[in-house]
């Protein structure tokens, strides 16, 4: 039996320089449970220490959250990688810890990076700049996230700054990522005219650095469970399962 799950799939938390202070676990979970958000991925800048917190908190109150982490490849490509295993994201966090280049952060200038309990506690805090990329090209990073088991995907492709289109100039129709995230301000003709969703199935997350921004680009996730393992098999079509961009569908109709 297929079900339907609305999922934002990447949300920045207090830990990231520039997320708000009222990105605490608690306002999150309880600012997706307002929204009917059933999945939520915890995204951070090149660390995943908030995520556990998260993950405790949200099977708490229902909704099913993924650790991961918004890294930043050497080629200055900012890539999500979902996993929703916590020894899985302790691998990754050493990872994470071994190449992020070393920039000591000025709290005062970049913002505060620190992650904290249920009562908003401090834990401990990031002493080097997670916005900084890793030594990692994007392949390295690819493999990596493979290896872990994760889901990997170059974020908000049709920004700017920090995405493949501004830093290659374009998305390698070869790429060996699961999916590709749009940015909530991604359109219907943007997409056509690039081609994007035949590179790689379309998903969404909302980038929210403030609660109010939760929720406003939302992959809808055709499956039987809210597990990783049955995402990764929407994202390949299997067996009825799908993923689609809620807000492109509204807007558009089909996109083909
Ligand atoms: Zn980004
Ligand atoms: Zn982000």
């Amino acid at each position: 039996m297929l079900k339907e799950f609305r999922a934002d799939l990447h949300v920045h938390t207090v830990l990231s320089p520039c997320g708000s202070l009222e990105m605490s676990p608690v306002r999150i979970i309880s600012e997706a449970k307002k929204k009917h958000i059933d999945i939520l991925a915890v995204t951070d800048h090149n660390s995943t220490r908030q995520c556990r917190v998260l993950m405790e908190l949200g099977q708490e109150a229902g909704i099913t959250v993924w650790g991961g982490a918004e890294i930043n490849t050497r080629e200055e490509v900012h890539c999500l990688a979902l996993f929703d295993r916590m020894e899985a994201l302790e691998e990754f966090q050493l990872w994470l810890d071994r190449w992020l280049v070393k920039i000591e952060n000025n709290p005062d200038f970049f913002g505060d990076q620190v992650w904290v309990d249920v009562e908003d506690n401090i834990l401990g805090e990031e002493k080097y700049l997670l916005i900084a990329s890793l030594d990692r090209s994007l392949e390295q990073c690819i493999d990596e996230v493979h290896r872990l088991g994760g889901v990997f995907a170059p974020a908000h492709v049709d920004r700017s700054s920090n995405s493949l289109s501004s830093q290659l100039g374009f998305v390698p129709p070869d790429i060996r990522a699961d999916a590709i995230e749009v940015s909530p301000n991604a359109t219907p003709e943007m997409i056509k005219k690039h081609g994007w969703d035949k590179i790689k199935p379309l998903i969404a997350g909302s980038d929210a650095h403030q609660p109010e921004r939760l929720g406003v680009n939302i992959t809808t996730v055709m499956m039987k469970n809210s597990s990783l393992n049955e995402f990764k098999k929407a994202l390949k079509g299997m067996d009825g399962r799908s993923v689609m961009v809620e807000r492109l569908q509204r807007n558009s109709g089909d996109l083909t």
